[in-house]
């Protein structure tokens, strides 16, 4: 018979195997028939240290024998205040409330609400979002709004809020970048808040822009007043070599969303922080100003304490030191298939490492992605290009021998392409 599970992003049609997973360890997935894949993707950007990394699974049996759900409107618990408290302290200073809900959609659904919320409760009509070209953010209506228009959303588009979409700041068109997102903050229609991936835009296509660029646009904003949303869904927690990408620019966002990593990946919990300006225009005598966001799950506790354990190795042990580890090891990889005759453009930061295939047909839906998905996976890889985009985001505990091994794989996949 076959399955009624119907995948996220896989066209069921097509008839492309569907690989049962049965446990994982640190950089590996085993399959249920036996053979084992290398995660190249850190299972979809989301693990950090490793699978079933022991810490983070502790807290996790502990914490579900201890209390494992409850609601939070009104009411809290040991986890949830141990975890906001060092969100604070880690994140960039001035980011002194949080609000917990549970994936990077909706981290930045309440990201969008509390910066509406923030301009109504002052009473200023401030509607408009700005977005940068190239942007994802994630699949629920308004996660899509403020996301490139692509395939992705063309059936749901007349859902879709209007944005005002800034240039992307490639190298040597930064200043284009900057006066547009001028005009648009200085223009009479006064935009509520500008939403930006830091320093790199993922399902994008791995694009990096400078950290210089990060903070000018963030200085653009305060100068206008405009507020500056960081999506740090996907470069939160270490991705850019630091454990969050706008510490780079030295820069702290209005409004700063994590998930993904927040619990080392273990566990779906995400946090939206905000600065006490923000909180301050909600809070109120008035109960109609209150934040009317809530999910049944928020702050679940189990999520929790895997939160406060992957906090725990932040603090404890040399999680940047590992990342410098294997950005040496993915460069040495970058050096190899940059001599592929088929591959050029190759970009690391921290890490993440990227690479672009010259094909005719880039697009999301040209069959390129899917081919050289199928031929890792046949080889013992876990690999999912973004159109003509190749990356490996792996777990922080992969070794140099094993990106060889990646390296290797991904040569012969683009090989194979013929
Ligand atoms: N924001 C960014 C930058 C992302 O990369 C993603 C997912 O890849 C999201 C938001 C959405 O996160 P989720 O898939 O957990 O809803």
């Amino acid at each position: 018979m076959s399955s009624p599970v119907w995948h996220p992003f896989t066209q069921h049609g097509l008839g492309e195997a569907i690989p049962q997973i049965a446990s994982a360890s640190g950089a590996w997935l085993h399959c249920a028939d036996g053979r084992r894949l290398l995660d190249g993707i850190s299972s979809w950007w989301v693990i950090t240290h490793g699978h079933c990394e022991p810490r983070i699974a502790a807290a996790i049996a502990a914490q579900a024998g201890q209390l494992d759900q409850m609601i939070f409107a009104g009411y809290t618990h040991p986890q949830a205040e141990q975890l906001a408290r060092s969100l604070v302290v880690l994140a960039p200073v001035g980011l002194d409330h949080v609000f917990f809900s549970d994936s990077g959609s909706t981290a930045v659904e309440v990201a969008l609400k509390m910066a509406l919320g923030h301009w109504h409760n002052r009473g200023q009509a401030r509607h408009q979002i700005l977005v940068l070209e190239h942007s994802y953010h994630g699949d629920t209506i308004g996660a899509m709004s403020v996301g490139a228009r692509s395939v992705f959303n063309r059936a749901y588009e007349p859902l879709l809020f209007d944005v005002a979409t800034v240039p992307f700041p490639a190298a040597g068109k930064e200043q284009g970048t900057l006066d547009a997102l001028e005009a648009l903050c200085a223009a009479p229609e006064k935009p509520a808040a500008f939403i930006v991936e830091p320093l790199v835009l993922g399902a994008g296509g791995m694009l990096a822009y400078t950290a210089e660029m990060l903070r000018a646009m963030r200085e653009v904003c305060a100068q206008h007043d405009v507020l500056f949303i960081a999506d740090e869904v996907m470069t939160g927690w270490g991705r850019t070599g630091t454990l969050f990408a706008c510490e780079q620019a030295g820069i702290t966002p209005d409004i700063l969303c994590l998930a993904k990593g927040l619990t080392g990946g273990a566990v779906p919990l995400a946090a939206t922080l905000a600065s006490a300006a923000i909180f301050e225009s909600h809070r109120s005598d008035e109960r109609a100003r209150m934040f009317f966001h809530s999910s049944s799950f928020t702050a679940n506790p189990i999520c929790c304490a895997a939160a406060n354990a992957n906090v725990a190795i932040w603090r404890e042990e040399d999680v940047p030191g590992r990342i410098a580890t294997l950005g040496a090891a993915l460069d040495a990889g970058l050096a190899d298939l940059a001599a592929h005759p088929r591959l050029h453009n190759g970009r690391r930061i921290g890490g993440i490492a990227a690479i672009d295939l010259r094909v005719s047909d880039a697009g999301y839906l040209s069959d390129v992605a899917p081919r050289l998905r199928a031929h890792a996976l046949a080889a013992g890889l876990l690999l999912r290009p973004l159109g003509n985009t190749i990356y490996l985001m792996p777990p922080y505990c992969t070794t140099p021998a094993e990106i060889a091994e990646a390296v290797a794989i991904i040569d012969n996949a683009v090989d194979a392409l013929a």
